[in-house]
């Protein structure tokens, strides 16, 4: 085992890095703004890591040093890598796609480099020391300016045949009513994505119509009476409700974790375990509900953490 252990979290606006040590303590954290171009996001990324590794005093793993200490490298994007090509596929961060991220971080840096999606990074997280600790099969879930899901099962990142696993964001919203028609358009191409109805900027909407607005203050707007904050609310929990029965009857998680802004909203955890019971087929339905432990800092620790699994599926 390594001495430290390096996350990156790229996101589309910023790249973070933290060093743990052996014991999960954090060591060095630094973010920078992404620069939104392949080329320097790749020398964004090296030149944060090597910063690290000096601060932090440390070599490669791989370059295994008798007098000094070691580090592993784990990256967390949106997207994922297609285990054909090693290009990466599905990024919201679109400049990003059909890029050998992968081989060309490990070139840039000389070093071995596991990179995993961003919400499997989260789920690992929060399964390894965060809201999911001590539960065998843990569905990671962000609701933030998108939706994306990982799956932990028995310590381990199901990472499926395709590396699509726990892509619950693009499964149409199940038990679809008037208040859903028409099926929204989602940039992947299909209709009806989950995504477009549960992520932060579709509850934006919904509450304040088109445009480029938060959901922020919500549910303090609907304390105070806003009948267009309480009927999106209402929608929401329905909404995510719905997509959470489907997924208990489909795999059965022992817990589902939250993540992303929007799971700060309190009421979730009220409202949804008590909506969710008439969707799953068996009786009491008990799946718990959490709002995660690390937040922001799940997914670059779960990147860090992604050389102490084996994952499982195709690599
Ligand atoms: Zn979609």
């Amino acid at each position: 085992m390594a001495d430290y252990r390096f996350g990156i979290d790229f996101g589309g606006t910023k790249i973070e890095v933290l060093a743990l040590d052996r014991a999960g303590k954090e060591i060095v954290r630094e973010r920078v703004p992404n620069p939104g171009k392949y080329e320097d996001a790749v020398i964004a990324v090296r030149d944060l890591v090597i910063k690290a590794e000096n601060t932090v005093g440390c070599v490669p793993a791989h370059r295994m040093s008798a007098t000094q200490p070691t580090s592993t490298l784990g990256v967390g994007i949106p997207g994922s890598l297609s285990p054909e090509t090693g290009l990466v596929r599905n990024s919201n961060a679109t400049w990003l796609n059909n890029h050998a991220f992968g081989r060309d971080l490990e070139a840039a840096l000389n070093r071995p480099v596991r990179i995993e999606n961003d919400a499997n990074c989260f789920a690992l997280s929060e399964a390894a020391d965060g809201a999911g600790t001590g539960y065998s099969t843990v569905l990671g879930v962000i609701l933030g300016t998108g939706m994306g899901g990982g799956i932990v099962a028995n310590a381990r990142i199901l990472s499926g045949h395709h590396h699509i696993a726990g892509e619950w964001g693009h499964i149409p919203l199940p038990w679809a009513t008037e208040d859903d028609l028409p099926m929204r358009k989602c940039f992947c191409g299909n209709e009806g994505c989950q995504e477009r109805y549960l992520c932060g900027p579709a509850l934006a909407v919904e509450w304040k119509g088109e445009g480029n607005h938060s959901p922020s203050g919500i549910e303090d707007a609907a304390k105070n009476g806003d009948q267009a904050a309480i009927r999106a609310l209402d929608l929401y929990m329905d909404r995510l409700a719905r997509a959470c029965g489907q997924v208990v009857n489909f795999l059965d998680p022992d817990v589902i974790v939250l993540g992303g802004g929007v799971s700060n909203l309190a009421s979730i955890y009220e409202r949804v375990p008590k909506l969710l019971p008439r969707h799953v087929i068996t009786s009491p339905c008990t799946t718990p509900i959490v709002q995660n432990r690390h937040g922001d800092s799940s997914g670059v620790r779960g990147a860090a953490w992604l050389w102490d699994i084996d994952e499982t599926g195709a690599s």
